[in-house]
Parts: structure tokens; C-alpha cells; sequence
């Protein structure tokens, strides 16, 4: 199940971006990526996420190396790793349609059919991970609501809880929680420590270092166009082996 980029090179057109980066994700662990604004955190992200492929080296997920295998196998692996960005974006639609909109895109035609049955003759309604999730992130109560009522930090709750009622295999966040204030920042920290404990590896990029520090198990530290350092957090925070590491958490490096 693991997720890994293994020694990619990515750019865009003339720009380079990474030169021979490798980083892992298994499931049940918490992976931040720390690092300055514009090193290339989301760039990576991306190719977790099989969104792009890397100009060189490659992405393995299960083994596999994900642009080897056929499109509809990619296509299976790609719905198996849940991503959330920066900002929320949600439909003109309940709260309860916004959560559930992952478990319809992932039901296959037959899962379909019986939810549409099921709801025919009022049994169950097929949604209980999507409350389930929405409970995770605190706004059960708020299912009926309408999604352009919520505030920024509550927006963001219900697009984790979509990536979450989807039951990933892993879960990518690209700066979850930059636009939101201490409260809603905190909800969302404490379920990515719920989907850990459910077994979901989970990849978080971050500028906020006491983030990474907060919730990771492991941090990669991307500088100049590399993953100069990547080790468990205490490690990383308190005894890194890398001098531009310490520079760069004590702040002396500003870039
Ligand atoms: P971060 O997430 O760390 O802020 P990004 O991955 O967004 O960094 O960006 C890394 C570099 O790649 C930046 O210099 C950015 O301008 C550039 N970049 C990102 N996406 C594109 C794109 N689609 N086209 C061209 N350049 C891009």
C-alpha cells in the first residue's frame, strides 16, 4: 500500500523544481513536507496524487510504477488517494450532497443501483460515512445546511470530510489549514489523527512547521530544489543532521 516517489526530477519549461527527490508514505502514518513558499510542496503533492507525470524517475504505488501500467489501472490507483487543497470548493448544494459527492464518484454502477433501491423502499440511505465523516470534523448537526452558508474554516471541514467519507488509502493535504483560524485549524488536526488511526497514510504540506510538528510521524524538509533531510519529527525538530535543517526551523534561513 505504500505510496512513493522515487528519485523524481520535475519542472516547468525552463523552471526546475526538483532534482532527484524521493519520499514515502505507508498506511497508518502521518508525513508532513515542510518547507518555504514556492520550493515545489504542491508540485509534489501532485505527483502523489498521479495528477502528473514526473519528467523523470518515477511514482510507485503498490508496487507498481503508476505510468507503467494501463490508464484504467492509474485511474483505480488515483481513486484510492484523496486530496484536499488549500482552499475549499464546494457545490451550491446541502452539506450532506457536498460529503457524499467522493462516495459517488467511487460506487461502481451496481453500489449505485442498490443505493437508489435502497432509497426507493426507505431503508438504509447509503450515507453513513458521510455523516460518519462529518461527525469527524464536528458538523453532524449541520448536514441539511446549505454549503454557501458555512464559513471559510467550516468549508474546509466538509472538503476533508468528502476526502475522508471516500475512505482513501491515503489522504494528500496541500495546506489544509493555511486560511483558517486556531479553532478550525485544531478540528481539522485532530482528524488527521483520526484518519490515521483508521489505518489512512497521510501526506501534509505545510508552511507551518509546528504543524508538522504537532502531527507528523515523519518530515521532509524541502530546500533548493531537494529533500535536503527526512527523518522522524523529534529527530528533525531537535537534532537534525542537516545544518540548512536547523537553520531554516530556527528561522536564520529566510527565503
Ligand atoms: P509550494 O507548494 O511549495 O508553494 P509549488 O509547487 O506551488 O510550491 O511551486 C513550485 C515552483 O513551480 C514555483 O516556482 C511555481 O511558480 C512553479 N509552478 C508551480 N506550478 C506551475 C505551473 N503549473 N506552471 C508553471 N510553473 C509552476
Amino acid at each position: 500500500m505504500t505510496l512513493e516517489a522515487i528519485d523524481v526530477h520535475h519542472g516547468y519549461g525552463n523552471e526546475t523544481v526538483f532534482e532527484g527527490v524521493s519520499l514515502s508514505v505507508t498506511p497508518g502514518e502521518v508525513v508532513g513536507i515542510i518547507g518555504p513558499s514556492g520550493v515545489g510542496k504542491s508540485t509534489l503533492l501532485r505527483l502523489l496524487a498521479l495528477f502528473d507525470a514526473p519528467n523523470r524517475g518515477s511514482v510507485s504505488y503498490k508496487n507498481d510504477d503508476v505510468w507503467q501500467v494501463s490508464e484504467q489501472r492509474r485511474l483505480e490507483y488515483r481513486r484510492q488517494i484523496g486530496m484536499v487543497f488549500q482552499e475549499a470548493s464546494l457545490f451550491d448544494a446541502s452539506v450532506r450532497r457536498n460529503a457524499e459527492y467522493g462516495l459517488r464518484v467511487r460506487q461502481t454502477w451496481a453500489d449505485r443501483l442498490r443505493h437508489e433501491l435502497s432509497s426507493i423502499v426507505g431503508k438504509t440511505n447509503g450515507t453513513g460515512d458521510a455523516i460518519e465523516a462529518l461527525d469527524t470534523v464536528g458538523l453532524r448537526e449541520k448536514v441539511d445546511q446549505d454549503a454557501s452558508s458555512l464559513s471559510g474554516g467550516e468549508a474546509q471541514r466538509v472538503a476533508f470530510a468528502r476526502a475522508l467519507a471516500y475512505e482513501p488509502d491515503i489522504l494528500l493535504l496541500d495546506e489544509p489549514t493555511s486560511d483558517l483560524d486556531p479553532r478550525n485549524t485544531a478540528v481539522i488536526e485532530e482528524a488527521v489523527l483520526e484518519a490515521k488511526k483508521r489505518g489512512i497514510g497521510v501526506v501534509i504540506a505545510t508552511h507551518d512547521m509546528h504543524q508538522a510538528e504537532r502531527i507528523a510521524d515523519r518530515v521532509a524538509v524541502l530546500l533548493e530544489n531537494d529533500i535536503i533531510e527526512v527523518g522522524d519529527t523529534e529527530t528533525i525538530f531537535e537534532n537534525p543532521t542537516d545544518e540548512r535543517t536547523r537553520k531554516f526551523i530556527e528561522g536564520e534561513l529566510v527565503y
